[in-house]
């Protein structure tokens, strides 16, 4: 399967990936975290992208295109599925997307468009810590770890994104209105859409979309 989860931030597209990821062996992809690692790394760039997301703002579509370009050319076994978190997220991204996939005779299958209302995807949002260390996911009300600040799976240290604040989260929501929702659009056009309502927990999402993996 090789395929997009779409959807506004928090919306759980992190949580149901390393899902999918785990039940179905997909290779997850999150330009998010891409992103993140080169922050990370400290370098010129990332205190740039560091800069910009905390904005909530959208990094460039070439920056972001040629990073997922090197990852699909040179770092992807395409023999496997996979699916894109966080990509596309402009229709300039999803037209490139559909290009290289192109190129490399690896079309997607479909597009899981997730939605919730946006009084969950808040509550979701500020309540999220992230795992520095691996990434896990927990949330300080419906996921805590078992020690504070710690986390369950590795031991690292648990934080909270820069950007999960509620003045950056109303621009990313502005963001994703303005700039990543007509994208539901374009993949409308190629009949590719399969809705799902996000508003559930975790595990009913989960059943929702094993129907798609059938
Ligand atoms: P969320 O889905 O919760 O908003 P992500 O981790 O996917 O979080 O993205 C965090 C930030 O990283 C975005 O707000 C944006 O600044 C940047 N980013 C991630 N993916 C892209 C992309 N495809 N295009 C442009 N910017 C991106």
């Amino acid at each position: 399967m090789k395929i997009v989860l779409l959807g506004p931030p928090g919306v759980g597209k992190g949580t149901l990936a390393g899902f999918l990821k785990e039940k179905y062996n997909l290779a997850h992809i999150s330009t998010g975290d891409m992103l993140r690692e080169e922050i990370k790394k400290g370098s010129d760039l990332g205190v740039e992208l560091k800069k910009i997301i905390t904005s909530g703002a959208l990094v460039s579509d070439e920056l972001v295109t040629k990073l997922v370009q090197q990852k699909i050319e040179h770092d992807l076994d395409l023999s496997k599925g996979f699916m894109f978190d966080g990509f596309p997220r402009t229709v300039t991204q999803a037209v490139d997307l559909d290009t290289i996939l192109k190129k490399v005779n690896a079309p997607l299958d479909f597009v899981l468009n997730l939605d919730a209302d946006f009084d969950v995807l808040l509550k979701r949002m500020t309540g999220r810590r992230v795992c520095r260390k691996c990434g896990a996911l927990y949330h300080v009300i419906s996921k805590p770890p078992l020690k504070a600040d710690v986390c369950d799976a590795c031991g690292g240290e648990i934080y909270q994104r820069t950007d999960d604040n509620e003045k950056t989260i109303q621009a990313r929501m502005e963001v994703y209105q303005k700039s990543t929702a007509p994208i539901i659009d374009y993949y409308a056009k190629q009949n590719k859409i399969k809705k799902v309502d996000a508003n559930m927990e975790a595990a009913e999402v989960r059943l929702a979309v094993a129907v798609f993996f059938k």
